[in-house]
């Protein structure tokens, strides 16, 4: 039970960043207003949280060195943009505790 619950809190910690980033990327490339997620982005954002809850492998391996690949190519694409753009501005304010190694 007790794993069961620390995965569970592993995912919702994952799903938050995910939040973060696609947030912080969208305001800034995309203009939206706080909070506000634009069509794309949102739909990336339920895509990438699926996929995550989806997730079969446990402990989960970083993306990189994953061997299932579950992200079509376009996500795929598109989350390392998000990731790499939203990871470098919020490193350069000193959110390294945001830091997420998925996708590098
Ligand atoms: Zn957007």
């Amino acid at each position: 039970m007790v794993a069961s619950m620390e995965k569970k809190e592993k995912q919702e910690k994952d799903i938050r960043v995910l939040d973060t980033f696609i947030g912080f990327y969208c305001r800034s490339k995309h203009k939206s207003p706080k909070g506000v997620l634009c069509e794309e982005c949102k739909g990336l954002l339920d895509y990438a949280k699926l996929k995550r809850e989806k997730c079969p492998l446990d402990p989960k391996p970083t993306c990189k060195n994953c061997h299932v690949h579950c992200y079509g190519k376009l996500q795929r694409a598109k989350i390392r943009e998000v990731m790499a753009y939203s990871g470098k501005h919020l490193m350069l304010r000193g959110r390294l505790d945001l830091l997420w190694h998925y996708f590098f």
